[in-house]
């Protein structure tokens, strides 16, 4: 367990972000903490992503998706949406404020709080109540200025390259 924990935030168009959250769940784990992935904007019949699966593996991980099973924009987002991101953000402050995590992942949370799903206030008065402990990540595209603010590590993926350009699709074990 960490005497400090911090608060990351991985954001940008580029590739990575929840794959970084993923590996550092990994790292964790390793170490015997006990980790919560909470993905937000995300749900499925709970076997597509990869990650969902593993989970299952480790008796210390648990995932999960509070999310319709479909990437949301913003002309297709509807009232279902919103009530999952309301679900995931209840139960994230839970945890947060419970002590039972030394890592938690708001996966796509920048996402939520962008669409207006969740508000940045309830966010931010969340993480400086967080257990002293306690590390939280972050990702998703658009992240608050405010969240970015108050993080203390950021970073933001560069898309120099992505194969999707060249008609490559996303990809098992890959891309989920
Ligand atoms: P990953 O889950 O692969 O780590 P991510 O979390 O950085 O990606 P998201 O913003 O969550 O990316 O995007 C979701 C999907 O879009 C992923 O399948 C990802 O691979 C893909 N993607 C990410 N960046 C780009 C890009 N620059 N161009 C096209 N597709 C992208
Ligand atoms: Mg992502």
């Amino acid at each position: 367990m960490l005497e400090r924990g911090y608060i990351q935030i991985y954001t940008g168009d580029g590739k990575g972000k929840t794959t970084a959250s993923l590996g550092l769940a990994m790292r964790a784990l390793g170490h015997g903490w006990k980790v919560l992935i909470i993905q937000f904007t995300k749900g499925d019949s709970a076997t597509s992503y990869g990650e969902i699966v593993s989970g299952n593996m480790f008796p210390n991980l648990e995932i999960v998706q509070c999310g319709m099973d479909r990437v949301v924009y913003s002309h297709n987002v509807c009232l279902e949406d919103f009530k999952e991101a309301k679900k995931g953000w209840e139960l994230a402050k839970k945890a947060i404020q419970s002590n039972e995590y030394q890592l938690i992942i708001l996966d796509e949370i920048n996402i939520a709080i962008a669409m207006n799903m969740l508000k940045v206030s309830d966010v931010k008065d969340a993480l400086l109540h967080k257990p002293e402990t306690l590390e939280i990540v972050l990702t998703g595209r658009y992240a608050h200025p405010e969240l970015k603010a108050m993080a203390h590590l950021v970073t933001e993926m560069k898309p120099i390259k992505h194969y999707f350009d060249i008609g490559v699709m996303a990809r098992q074990g890959i891309e989920y």
